[in-house]
């Protein structure tokens, strides 16, 4: 297993449109362990397609709770389950992944209690440890985790990830512009961080009729491209990819539109994402 980073999933957002990409997921391998990183919906799918044996699921880490984010990691859980896990998967997340878990467990009480009881299957709560992380180090050894706080109105408990062990990857997860991202990759082989187009924002705001709120909430929580390359210039990493593209399925706008604007801030490799890329480390 080569170590490596797959984006399986690259638009910003929830809303899912014929043809466009799918929202945040990655999967990092890199030591022989595989890491899940945000779990929006398809991101079971993805793993798969990525050619991961989910029995094989074992560290999932969510950087924050919106739903682009979050709304599959039950089912990637239990589908791994049903596919014949029966090792422990620990699930890192900011304050409310227990609750977000808890409910899970709660939604699908039938069906696990039958599977159980049917199948001879492990209780499907037994096999899963959730872990409340916040910033600082979040797992130390031979893979060493160390979380960001991030500004990501009106999230409080945003963060980005920095996976260090053979190489150095770091996740900006959502945030807006924010200096202290630099010092926190620096030295980082990949840096994964999100990116808004500014000139792609007013379609984006035509088609979804919802005005100037979202027009606030893109601007006061997420980097404009071109900020983005600043970071990376300043971190000094190997490569940057950018990812959670806002917007990430307007047919006028190309990845020599978004590259435009990282160079004139970011000198090095940089490369924008798209679902199923493959980056080796
Ligand atoms: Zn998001
Ligand atoms: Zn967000």
């Amino acid at each position: 297993m080569s170590d490596r980073v797959v984006l399986l999933g690259t638009k910003g957002g929830p809303a899912l449109r014929a043809g466009g990409a799918m929202p945040t997921a990655s999967l990092l391998e890199m030591d022989g362990r595989r890491v899940v990183v945000d779990c929006a919906i398809g991101v079971t799918k993805g793993l798969v397609e990525a050619g991961m044996d989910l029995r094989a699921l074992d560290l999932i880490f969510i950087t924050h709770l919106h739903s682009d984010h979050v709304l599959e990691l039950g089912p990637l859980i239990h589908t791994a389950w049903t596919t014949g896990l029966k090792t422990p998967v620990t699930v890192y997340g900011p304050p409310g992944i227990d609750a977000y878990w808890a409910g899970f467990l709660a939604s699908m009480a039938y069906d696990n209690a039958i599977r159980v009881a049917d199948e001879g299957r492990v209780p499907l709560g037994d096999l899963v440890q959730v872990v409340v992380y916040g910033e600082g180090v979040v797992l130390d050894g031979p893979l060493r985790v160390s979380a960001l706080r991030v500004p990501h109105p009106p999230v409080v408990d945003a963060f980005a990830l920095r996976f260090e062990g053979a190489r150095v990857v770091t996740f900006s997860g959502d945030t807006a512009y924010f200096p202290p991202l630099a010092e926190f990759a620096r030295g980082s082989d990949v840096l994964v961080h999100e990116a808004l187009l500014p000139a792609g924002v007013e379609a984006i705001i035509a088609k979804t009729g919802l005005g100037d709120k979202l027009r606030n909430h893109l601007f006061a929580s997420h980097t404009k491209a071109v900020d983005v390359g600043r970071i990376a210039q300043a971190a000094g990493v190997g490569r940057l990819v950018l990812n959670h593209l806002v917007p990430a399925d307007d047919a006028e706008i190309t990845a020599a539109d978004w590259l435009a604007e990282v160079a004139q801030t970011f000198a090095g490799d940089a490369a924008v994402g798209t679902d199923g890329m493959e980056i080796l480390l």
